[in-house]
């Protein structure tokens, strides 16, 4: 019987969110070890109120598909929403907790091979790249066994974690559906390498883009050939092809899209096709993002679409708050704007303020209350908003904290305590709010929204304010050396060598 050990410390940095990420922001997310780890995998509620089955269960039906041969061993997992930088006390914690746990399991039973859910993009103050930190700590206890390390698809290869894992996975759908799938690729390479019937050899690319790709969507052009071409790689020739778009707002001097490949033994074909999907990538380069209209000419927009928020709603993404890239949820301009030149349409729209929520969370539903909102967590990015209106109910929600919902003329403002993560219709609809009635309704999410709200949206506008994900918020972040798009870049190579370390 083999032991192999599985863990999860995940978060996605924004290094431009004033926001700290805390050991509070785990535990009141998702945050388990040990017996209650496995057994929230096996029942489908791997983190709970948010999701059923990803990379952990894929990785656990992995293991169980090799019952007689392979025991899965928990170990601990951690999670916190997208925001600002982790606190050095945060992570210190959290990797103590991590290599504690890999050392019990190690003493205890043995441990021969370990499988390592990382995010891929998480910041931490004071330490840079701390997630090859983690990967290098596992490895120290590990010795030679098998490390295999998942990724998302938005995070960042470096020199050191490559030399530290022996695989690495990535997601390979934008918007996110494949997570079990991730994890149980990265299970099955774990396994067959601990059982010595796989010989994983990895070969990667680090590519100095930032931005490119269109919107990104990997069934959508131009994308979508290069996920193809990963996908068939994996059918023939390779036991993982991964392409990773980075966090454009993830500081790392060496952050870039990068590309890895995982085959059985063959060292050579793994650096072939990893320079294949690189350089489809870079010819993908000039396909920028899509430009972003104002708040004004939205609403406008909206307004004219006279039939279709008859038929369902207009959707307003706030690309410039996006609380799923990390952004505070507490900007007023779009709420500003909506106030001021949405009248006669019903507006959803959502915001963070913890203060706010503490000052009339004593008050009854029916008051009515005048104060301010947003504008605090990130004060640089956007001014309070001073507003009256009526309290139409409270809530408590994991994940969301305290939530007051508050009535202000045309709008439905939901003042929120925790992450403002207006992604889902639920995010809505648990609050009483029907989406069947709304004109307009705000979401802070880049992309998933589109397929979460299909049932509702008949039009969406991306909206550009000015915040913590601007695209162009990020050329203001430090590389070590040119970068598309924000530099004139004509050669990928030379920097991908650099990055790697290659003659
Ligand atoms: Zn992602």
């Amino acid at each position: 019987m083999k032991r192999i050990g599985f863990a999860r410390i995940a978060q996605e940095t924004n290094a431009l969110s004033p926001v700290a990420t805390t050991l509070r922001d785990f535990e009141a997310s998702h945050y388990l070890e040990g017996d209650g780890l496995l057994a929230a995998v096996t029942a489908g509620r791997e983190v709970a109120g948010l999701f059923r089955r990803v990379e952990l269960a894929g990785f656990v039906a992995a293991a169980r598909e090799r019952r007689a041969e392979i025991e899965p061993v928990a170990i601990v997992s951690a999670w916190a929403p997208s925001g600002g930088p982790v606190s050095t006390a945060c992570f210190e914690t959290l990797e103590a907790r991590l290599l504690d746990g890999v050392r019990r399991a190690h003493r205890q039973g043995g441990l021969d091979g370990m499988y390592l859910c990382l995010h891929g993009a998480m910041g931490v103050v004071g330490i840079a790249d701390p997630e090859s930190r983690l990967i290098r700590g596992v490895r120290e206890i590990l010795g030679g066994a098998p490390l295999v390390v998942s990724h998302d698809l938005h995070g960042n290869l470096t020199r050191a974690r490559v030399e530290a894992a022996d695989a690495i996975v990535a997601y390979q759908t934008n918007p996110h559906r494949d997570h079990a799938r991730t994890g149980h690729k990265a299970g099955r390479i774990a396994i067959g390498a601990a059982l010595g019937e796989l010989r994983p050899e990895m070969a990667w690319r680090s590519l100095p883009l930032i931005l490119g790709g269109g919107s990104t969507i990997d069934f959508l052009s131009p994308m979508r050939a290069v996920f193809r071409r990963a996908r068939r790689a994996e059918r023939r020739e390779a036991l993982a092809a991964s392409v990773l778009m980075a966090h454009p707002w993830n500081s790392d001097p060496a952050l870039g899209w990068s590309t890895a490949v995982v085959t059985d033994g063959d060292r050579a074909a793994a650096e072939r096709l990893a320079d294949e999907l690189a350089e489809l990538c870079w010819a993908r380069r000039h396909h920028q993002p899509p430009e972003f209209a104002s708040a004004g000419d939205a609403i406008a927009d909206a307004r004219r679409a006279w039939l279709r928020r008859k038929l369902g709603c207009v959707t307003i993404a706030d690309a410039s708050d996006v609380v799923t890239a990390g952004g505070p949820g507490d900007s007023t301009h779009l709420l500003r704007a909506l106030l001021d030149g949405a009248g006669g349409m019903l507006t959803y729209c959502a915001i963070r303020d913890p203060q706010a929520v503490a000052a009339i969370w004593g008050r009854s539903p029916g008051a009515r209350v005048a104060l301010s909102v947003g504008g605090t967590l990130d004060p640089d990015s956007s001014p309070p908003l001073p507003i009256a209106g009526a309290i139409a109910s409270k809530h408590d929600r994991r994940g969301f904290g305290r939530t007051v919902v508050l009535a202000v003329e045309h709008l439905r403002l939901v003042v929120t305590e925790g992450p403002a993560m207006a992604m889902r219709p639920a995010f809505y609809t648990d609050l009483g709010l029907s989406l069947w009635k709304a004109d307009i309704v705000v979401v802070k999410n880049f992309f998933p929204f589109l397929l979460f709200f299909l049932p509702y949206n008949r039009k969406t506008l991306f909206v550009r304010t000015r915040g913590a994900t601007d695209f162009h918020a990020a050329f203001g972040l430090a590389f070590d050396g040119p970068v598309h798009p924000r530099d004139a870049v004509d050669d990928w190579r030379p920097r991908d060598r650099a990055r790697r370390g290659a003659p």
